[in-house]
């Protein structure tokens, strides 16, 4: 068995089109949304706006701000509680800290999802619930909807790793009140950082586009609600600048319209990635939902006994196969889990402590290919018969 050569976290390069339009906008000299006419994020916000069927999409500096954004304009403040998964990434319960608002966990169960039963004991205690589709795991959004709904419980999405994917056909970040997306470089578009947003409640769009620093000049945004709703914020929103700028918003036009496409492509790789993992033992494939149209961008798998994760990732490392794991006692690059949040109040989520435990975790680039994740599925189908498999059955895969 040969080597993996590739890099688990290598992008493809910027399409040319969006390179032309950036070089555009240098040689202008005009970097400001406020000072380009006609503007390149206005443009975006309109063709956002449009590829979701939303009414209104605002771009600004990070999809950490888009989740900052949305709590502030739905009024949330110092000490309020706000519901959020235990399973997703540090910026998440980040933004709510940043608001100086206080994150209350829900467990999530082991299709990687938010729990709904306990969420429905917990909504009680919120006004607000911030749920993160988190490497792409879409809950069964009529239901968690229903639930929030009858609780009065206005929603939050965050679709960083959902950019392109839809629940029952419609789109991941259309089911709530507002729905925040990153345009990180590991995300599913790639101006190195950004974020958007978007909203269907004029009020809510005003009050973002107020709170990203609009300077009154808001009439130029792609998608501003009327001057009449302006009219009811203007003076009462802080400025809190993170607008996005002309560069990011031409590097990313071309890149929203190729979603589709490149959506495609991932989910070819993951299909390839999971009939391998499926025969591998020890380890079981989170099954997807019918309804979910989801964006194969990572790919996660939980192993029967956690004891042995250790060595059966240093084995895989070794022929260079990168997993991360969920499990681990310190918080790693990327992936931390509730208990290294230091300035979250410790919870108890024994549910998904031990799914957690369980937890492995690939990213999918476009920069592999078909043999690429036939390669890695050798790999992990050897290693995994040698360390996670039953004893008696352990071979050597050389
Ligand atoms: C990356 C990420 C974010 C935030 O995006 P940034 O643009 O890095 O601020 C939010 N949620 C999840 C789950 C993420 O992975």
């Amino acid at each position: 068995m040969e080597r993996f050569a590739k890099s688990f976290t290598r992008q493809e390069p910027i399409p040319e089109p969006a390179i032309e339009a950036a070089v555009r906008v240098m040689r202008s000299g005009a970097l400001h949304r406020y000072g380009a006419e006609p503007s390149e994020v206005a443009a975006l916000e309109r063709e956002f706006a449009a590829s979701v069927g939303a009414a209104h999409a605002l771009a600004v500096a990070s999809g950490g701000y888009a989740m900052t954004a949305a709590l502030r304009a739905l009024g949330v403040g110092p000490g309020d509680p706000v519901l959020t998964n235990a399973w997703t990434l540090a910026p998440v319960p980040g933004a709510i800290a940043a608001v100086g608002a206080r994150p209350v966990l829900v467990e999530v169960d082991d299709s990687l999802r938010i729990d709904l039963g306990d969420l429905e004991v917990k909504l009680p205690q919120a006004r607000v619930l911030l749920v993160s589709h988190m490497r792409g795991h879409l809950a069964d959004m009529e239901a968690l909807m229903a639930l929030c709904d009858a609780a009065g419980v206005a929603v939050v999405e965050d679709c960083a790793h959902t950019m392109g994917a839809a629940w029952n056909g419609r789109p991941s970040g259309r089911w709530g009140a507002v729905g925040c997306f990153s345009c990180q470089t590991y995300k599913h578009v790639n101006a190195g950082e950004g974020g958007l947003v978007c909203t269907d409640d004029p009020d809510l769009a005003a009050r973002m586009i107020l709170l990203s620093g609009s300077y009154m000049l808001y009439a130029r945004h792609g998608t501003a609600p009327a001057e009449a709703v302006f009219a009811r914020h203007k003076g009462t929103v802080p400025n809190v600048s993170g607008r996005m700028d002309e560069l990011r918003a031409a590097i990313l036009r071309p890149q929203i319209g190729a979603l589709p496409r490149q959506v495609e492509r991932w989910n070819a790789l993951y299909r390839a990635l999971e009939d391998a993992f499926r025969d591998a033992p020890g380890l079981a494939v989170v099954e997807r939902p019918q309804a979910e149209a989801f964006v194969g961008s990572s790919i996660q798998v939980l192993a029967h006994d956690p004891a042995r994760v250790p060595a059966f990732l240093a084995a895989c490392a070794a022929w260079g196969v990168e997993w991360k794991w969920f499990g681990g006692a310190e918080a790693h690059g990327f992936t931390s889990r509730h208990h290294h949040w230091g300035y979250v109040a410790p919870q108890r989520l024994p549910r998904s402590d031990a799914i957690l435990a369980r937890l492995l975790d690939m990213r999918v680039p476009l920069t592999f290919d078909a043999a690429d994740c036939a390669l890695i599925g050798r790999i992990v189908a050897a290693e995994a018969a040698r360390h996670l498999g039953a004893p008696s059955r352990a071979r050597d895969p050389a």
